[in-house]
C-alpha cells in the first residue's frame, strides 16, 4: 500500500522523456544536415540564408525521423510550404493506399488520375 504511486506520474515523466529526446534528436539531424547539403529547397528550389534559415526544414526521405545515416542518404532539405506538401501527399497515400489502387484501376477518365500517376512518377524519380 505504501508503494502506490498514481500512473499519470510516471506517464507524465515518460513523456517529458520523449519530448526531451525529440527536441535533442531533431536539433541534431538539422544542425548535421544544414552542414551536408546547401541551403536550397529540394522542390522549390528556393534558396535561404541565416535571416531566413528557420523556414527550411529537414525532411526524412522514408518518413523515419528516427533513421538519421551519417551521410544525410535520408535527409532532404525543403522550405515548410514544400514540406507540407510533401507530408499531406504522403498521408494520403497512407490513407487511400493510392500505389495499390493504381495497380488495380487503369487510367479512367478521372481527372485526377493523370495527376495521381504523375506525382507518383515524381516519386519514383527521387
Ligand atoms: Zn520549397
Ligand atoms: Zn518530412
Amino acid at each position: 500500500m505504501s508503494t502506490h504511486k498514481p500512473p499519470s506520474k510516471s506517464f507524465e515523466r515518460a513523456r517529458a522523456e520523449q519530448l526531451e529526446y525529440n527536441v535533442r534528436r531533431e536539433a541534431g539531424y538539422r544542425e548535421r544536415a544544414l552542414k551536408i547539403y546547401p541551403w536550397v529547397c529540394g522542390r522549390c528550389a528556393r534558396e535561404f540564408d541565416r535571416r531566413n534559415l528557420s523556414e527550411l526544414t529537414v525532411h526524412h526521405v522514408d518518413h523515419n525521423h528516427d533513421n538519421n545515416p551519417n551521410d544525410g542518404s535520408n535527409w532532404e532539405l525543403l522550405c515548410i510550404y514544400c514540406h507540407d506538401e510533401e507530408h499531406s501527399k504522403f498521408e494520403n497515400m497512407v490513407r487511400y493506399g493510392s500505389t495499390k489502387e493504381s495497380a488495380v484501376k487503369p487510367a479512367t477518365s478521372n481527372p485526377f488520375a493523370n495527376l495521381k500517376s504523375q506525382m507518383e512518377a515524381k516519386e519514383l524519380e527521387e
